[in-house]
């Protein structure tokens, strides 16, 4: 997911498509290019997708960081991004593909969900305001864009299980644009404050660990409710997760969130 500017966005590819229009497409085990997307992909994971791929592989943040990802710095940002390391063949396919498919299908990415659909923000300056925009953007080899089968983004996002992952990719896009700017000071992003953040979002075992066994809630009080559910879930900790990236780093108020006396 980007962030659009309103004068970009005539010029970018694919066919936007507005919510109340309606695209072509339809991919099923038969067509001649099944699996063809699933190689040689510059796959970048957003929190959420890590969370749900390292517990659908029963396997710790830790293991799931080291085993799976490289962590690239993108020009003009001040935090990295994570990339799913393709496997070491050939073809360079996805380490999730097997022969009959996506074997994390359930717990597949965000951007695997949405596909051929890339979803990104449209940031109006002037307006202040922000508003989702689709593009359809299959390859040319896609072959389920020639399909008869018509979806809305509506019909789409529902039948792929998306809403989930996007709301939760919207979330972290909105932060991750503060990092235009650099928070690091002197230390850069290899300093505590980096690997403090980047723990909050990646590394929701290591988060849990930190906010649960260490001194934290001795120093910080957590409204109740929110306190529950990040006790009884990853998804709770990594909104929270977001809230101490907004506190911590960029000196945000929070609702949920507050240093005891
Ligand atoms: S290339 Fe398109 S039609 Fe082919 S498997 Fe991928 S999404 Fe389906
Ligand atoms: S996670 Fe699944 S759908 Fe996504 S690229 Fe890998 S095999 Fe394909």
């Amino acid at each position: 997911m980007k962030y659009i500017n309103v004068e970009d966005i005539d010029t970018l590819p694919g066919k936007q498509i507005k919510e109340d229009q309606t695209f072509k497409f339809r991919c099923h085990p038969e067509v001649a290019c099944f699996n063809r997307c699933c190689r040689n992909l510059n796959l970048f994971l957003y929190p959420y997708d890590v969370l749900r791929l390292k517990n659908s592989l029963g396997i710790s943040s830790d293991e799931f960081i080291d085993s799976h990802v490289d962590i690239v710095m993108r020009k003009g940002y001040h935090f990295p991004d994570v990339l799913l390391r393709m496997a070491d063949n050939k073809q360079q396919t996805c380490p999730f593909l097997v022969s009959q498919g996506c074997s994390v299908y359930l717990d597949r990415p965000d951007t695997c969900r949405g596909f051929p659909v890339e979803q990104g923000i449209f940031y109006d300056a002037v307006k202040g305001s922000c508003a989702p925009v689709y593009f359809f953007r299959p390859p040319d080899f896609c072959l389920g864009q020639h399909e008869e089968k018509s979806w809305t983004i509506e019909t789409w996002q529902h039948d792929q299980d998306a809403k989930t992952y996007h709301r939760m990719t919207a979330l972290w896009a909105d932060i991750r644009r503060l990092f235009h700017q650099t928070p690091w000071g002197l230390e850069g992003f290899s300093g505590a404050k980096g690997k403090m953040a980047f723990m909050a979002v990646y590394n929701v075992d290591r988060f849990r660990d930190f906010i649960f066994n260490s001194s934290f809630l001795k120093r910080y009080r957590i409204k109740p409710e929110f306190l529950k559910k990040m006790r009884a879930g990853d998804t709770a900790l990594l909104k929270f997760g977001f809230e101490w990236i907004r506190f911590f780093i960029w000196g945000q108020p929070s609702k949920v969130l507050k240093p005891k006396k």
